[in-house]
């Protein structure tokens, strides 16, 4: 089976456990605003323009089908209303001015990517992490890599935003090593209004994944203004209490890397001059969590 991903990241060290292999799926049903990683919320390839790295050799003025790449007052210019993402430009840009988004893989051809790192795997307790965009988007592909992965005893995690219905969810589920699950918001309409999905059925999941015994890790992007108020942190952590199979709430600072993603893809950034928070509210929002008595970890 084929399916659309970004990227294939090997040695990743802060997907789950150990040494693990990550493959980002393309595609995404949730929208939230602070995306740092806006070329996997939509399911087609998309080309990036990276201005500043342009070197103006023209090559994709040449290349080019359909005419987006001009040569106009001995500079280059790039038209992306034009743009049929044949990927032509992004091949021949040595650059990296031009950068696809998205790539048909087959799942044989996945599986030889993950398996180089098999001997990684068993020695540090990593494995595969099957991440986004959003795995459960492309639930047939995210279940042959886990079944040729446990053909090949390489443990399987997911990052995921838990918005589908259970009962399409539990036959992956139940493969699993670890789920890392995302809850952001605790208040319903803020949820909704901040990632154009409601919480209900998050809240839902988390306590049905709690029931079937699959260990996990529940996850707040600490976005200033919007998750970091106390009462969205102390909630979560109130509702995480005692559930079986917690193996701990994260807090994660607002990550800004994702605004010359924006920019590249010509797509507005309303994050773009927000920071990080400082690691000492950080650690006052972990040391909040922690008084609801849950284990709590930041990154
Ligand atoms: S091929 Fe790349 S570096 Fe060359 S002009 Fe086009 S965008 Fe610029
Ligand atoms: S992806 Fe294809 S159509 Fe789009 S700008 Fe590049 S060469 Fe032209």
């Amino acid at each position: 089976m084929a399916g659309m991903i970004t990227e294939i990241q090997r040695f990743s060290l802060n997907d789950g456990p150990g040494i693990r292999t990550t493959v980002f799926l393309k595609g995404c049903n949730m929208e939230c605003l602070w995306c740092h990683n806006p070329e996997t919320i939509s399911t087609n390839r998309e080309i990036h323009y990276y201005e500043n790295n342009c070197i103006g050799c023209y090559k994709c003025v040449t290349v080019c089908p359909s005419k987006a790449h001009k040569r106009i007052g001995g500079g280059h210019r790039y038209f992306p209303k034009l743009c049929i993402t044949c990927g032509k430009c992004a091949d021949i840009c040595y650059a990296s001015a031009m950068v696809m988004s998205g790539m048909v893989m087959e799942t044989g051809a996945i599986m030889r990517e993950i398996l180089q790192d098999k001997a990684y795997y068993a020695g540090s307790g990593g494995g595969l992490t099957i991440s986004g965009g959003e795995v459960f988007c492309q639930l047939p592909l995210a279940m042959e890599l886990v079944t040729a992965c446990g053909r090949e005893d390489v443990p399987v995690a997911v990052e995921t935003n838990l918005a589908f219905p259970f009962d399409y969810m539990q036959p992956l589920i139940q493969k699993l090593q670890l789920v890392m699950c995302d809850l952001k918001l605790m208040d319903g309409g803020l949820h909704k209004k901040y990632t154009g999905a409601d919480n209900a059925l998050i809240v839902d999941n988390i306590h049905r994944l709690s029931a079937c015994g699959v260990p996990f890790i529940v996850r707040t992007p600490l976005v200033p203004g919007i998750t970091d108020t106390e009462q969205n942190i102390s909630s979560i952590a109130e509702f995480l209490q005692g559930l079986s199979g917690l193996q701990y709430y994260e807090l994660l600072n607002f990550n800004p890397l994702g605004a010359s993603k924006y920019k590249s893809l010509g797509k507005p950034n309303p994050f773009q001059d927000v920071r990080p928070l400082p690691e000492k509210r950080v650690q006052e929002l972990a040391a909040l969590a922690g008084k609801a008595g849950v284990p709590v970890r930041c990154e």
